[in-house]
């Protein structure tokens, strides 16, 4: 491995020009110890190549975007082939019509859709039509879920029993954080005493159906059966926000896989191929308030632009394709067994929770199922494990919270490379224990 030379004049140069030197917080190496982050020079497959002349194998997918792995040909082909036409209307296009139809196909609970330009636009605005529809202006979302940096949103990512909201960012009014509440994901009984308590001032409950923001933490049995029952009892709504999810594990969204539909659902990341991009939909009923049809105004210069939506239809139109997700399933498989096995070896202690094609690795003795159980992986083990990672050319994201993500661009060579990486990684940190 090359000394990252470059990489370190370049954060010099960029903490003078941009703010934290990163145009996005956790693009930072602050949560592992601080430093100069990776530049990278260029990225194709399952492979970044940094600007020293290193190669890493690439499981941060952008943090979850780039599912068919780095310049897809038939995603860039669609990208160049589409900006020769014009890059920009600001008038609809066929593609937009195309694009619905698909998703709207793969995930019916949308029955109707808007595109947006990012995830947090997307909630943003499923929050304010839940709002809209119902007349009631208070939020219930699940502790530590991220759903964007909207002022509500940013509200109570902490951990809790049934509180309301404290401001997990400077800048976020009083008056805004009280019209949240949070409870504990994973939790019926907290959600009980929160609806018995606000249900008749709650617009709307957000939630992952499967976490991906305290890492990858599934829905226990019947959790969205009965946030769906108890939710719709109180006479609000349900937002499913799936900007992770959706085409990651299944072609179409958690809500397909678990057989439980939500009232309106908000989309991002792998729909855009790799370029900005969000959706949100679903009743019709409800999407009807939504302007020029109803009273709640959401506009979007960029939104539907040819090259995003061109970007989206390519890589949906790819993971359509038979097996895909087999194929990340069972890679997926391959890290946990090695992981594991490694782990044992060597006298790490572990929790490895794993999805399909996406799985995080926790240092902890306890079950991660909600986020105070994640917040006892230990920082200094992880910041430890990324580190030795990243000097064997293995890029991962620079969060103890974070996916390792697979892409249909990874060999059986890459994962082979991968684990001797882990164990080698395990074995210097039960040496240095
Ligand atoms: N919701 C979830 C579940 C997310 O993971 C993210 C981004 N990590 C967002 C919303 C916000 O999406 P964006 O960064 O595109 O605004």
């Amino acid at each position: 491995m090359n000394k990252r030379i470059t990489s370190t004049t370049l954060y010099e140069q960029a903490l003078d020009v941009i703010v934290g030197g990163v145009n996005s917080p956790s693009r930072s190496f602050k949560a592992v110890g601080g430093g100069a982050p990776v530049f990278m020079k260029k990225a194709e497959g399952a492979y970044f190549y940094d600007e020293d002349g290193n190669r890493y194998i690439d499981y941060l997918a952008a943090f979850g975007p780039v599912i068919l792995g780095h310049a897809h040909p038939a995603v860039t082909q669609a990208i160049q082939e589409t900006a020769i036409d014009g890059i920009l209307y600001g008038a609809p296009t066929s593609k937009e019509v195309e694009f619905a139809t698909m998703l709207r196909d793969a995930i019916p609970s949308m029955e109707q859709i808007r595109f947006v330009n990012s995830g947090t636009e997307a909630v943003m605005t499923t929050i304010r039509l839940t709002r809209a529809y119902t007349g009631r202006n208070k939020i219930l979302k699940f502790a530590g879920c991220y759903h964007g940096h909207s002022d509500l949103v940013l509200v109570a990512a902490g951990s809790g029993p049934s509180t309301l909201g404290i401001p997990d960012s400077a800048g976020i009014p009083t008056s805004i954080s009280q019209e949240v509440i949070t409870v504990p994901y994973n939790d019926i009984p907290a959600l009980k005493g929160a609806l018995a308590k606000w249900g008749d001032q709650i617009a709307g409950v957000l939630v992952e159906p499967l976490v991906g923001n305290f890492g990858i933490v599934p829905p226990a049995p019947q959790f969205l059966e009965q946030v769906n029952e108890l939710v719709h009892q109180a006479g609000g709504l349900v937002i499913y926000d799936e900007v992770i999810t959706a085409f990651r594990f299944h072609y179409g969204g958690i809500q397909n896989l678990y057989g439980v539909e939500p009232d309106l659902t908000a989309l991002g990341k792998i729909i855009g191929g790799g370029l900005p991009i969000g959706a949100y939909g679903g009743r019709r009923d409800i999407m009807d308030k939504v302007a020029p049809m109803g009273p709640m105004y959401q506009a979007g210069t960029m939104a539907g632009n040819p090259l995003s939506i061109s970007a989206g239809i390519a890589c949906i139109r790819e993971l359509s394709k038979e097996g895909t997700y087999q194929q990340l399933d069972e890679m997926g498989a391959r890290l946990e067994e090695g992981i594991r096995s490694s782990a044992d070896k060597h006298g790490v202690q572990i929790m490895l929770n794993r999805f399909g094609g996406a799985l995080t690795v926790y240092f902890t003795d306890q079950e991660v199922f909600d986020y105070d159980t994640a917040q006892t992986s230990d920082s200094e083990q992880f910041g430890k494990f990324f580190r030795l990672m990243l000097e064997q050319g293995i890029y991962l994201a620079a969060s103890k919270y974070e996916a390792w993500f697979l892409t249909t661009a990874h060999t059986d060579q890459d994962i082979a490379e991968t684990l001797k990486a882990v164990d080698i990684s395990f074995s210097k940190m039960e040496s240095h224990k």
